[in-house]
């Protein structure tokens, strides 16, 4: 049976992510990389040019169809739910990007834990190797995802694209010709 759940800063994160329209994809790219966040948050995406992107999404889409388990939840978009249990999915292809990727299966486990009042898990399910990472939705985590939140709000309040340098993310990044990292 799960917990109750109760955390200080409940009421203000739903506050926030109601009124900035945050979803999981927010906190991935924020963990990875300002600039990228900052590009979301303006809604400025050059994914649908990219070939690599649209071959990849494609794939997603026809492979990987979310289960009926999420349908009707406005606003979150994990792959799959087991609302007995409290347990939620989210798939990734490979296993990078660990912490981006936990962020994001994390924060549809905090939503849900807040609109329920239950200690609900997560679980990163990995495509490539059929394995799934439990991400703890424990004091740490819910911090990071809190001061996530804080500093997506001042991402979206800047008004210049933030200064980026070249990491490893770039040479897969739709934004790579647009930074100069191509
Ligand atoms: S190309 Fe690199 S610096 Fe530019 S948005 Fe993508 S990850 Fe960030």
């Amino acid at each position: 049976m799960p917990e109750a759940f109760f955390w200080e800063h409940a009421q203000a994160f739903l506050e926030r992510v109601e009124r900035l329209n945050l979803h999981g994809l927010h906190f991935q790219h924020v963990e990875l990389c300002e600039r990228r966040a900052w590009m979301y948050m303006h809604k400025v995406n050059f994914a649908q040019w990219y070939s690599r992107v649209q071959t990849g999404s494609a794939l997603h889409d026809t492979s990987y169809q979310r289960d009926h388990s999420v349908r009707g939840l406005f606003g979150l978009a994990p792959d799959r739910i087991e609302w007995d249990e409290c347990i939620v999915y989210e798939n990734k292809g490979t296993g990078g990007a660990v912490e981006a990727s936990s962020n994001q299966t994390a924060f549809y486990a905090l939503m849900l834990s807040i609109s329920t009042g239950k200690q609900w898990r997560a679980y990163t399910h990995v495509l490539s190797s059929r394995r799934r990472r439990e991400v703890v939705l424990d004091a740490a985590r819910l911090q990071k995802l809190w001061d996530a939140s804080g500093r997506l709000e001042q991402l979206g309040e800047l008004e210049a694209v933030p200064v980026a340098k070249k990491i490893s993310l770039c040479e897969t990044c739709s934004l790579a010709a647009f930074c100069g990292f191509d």
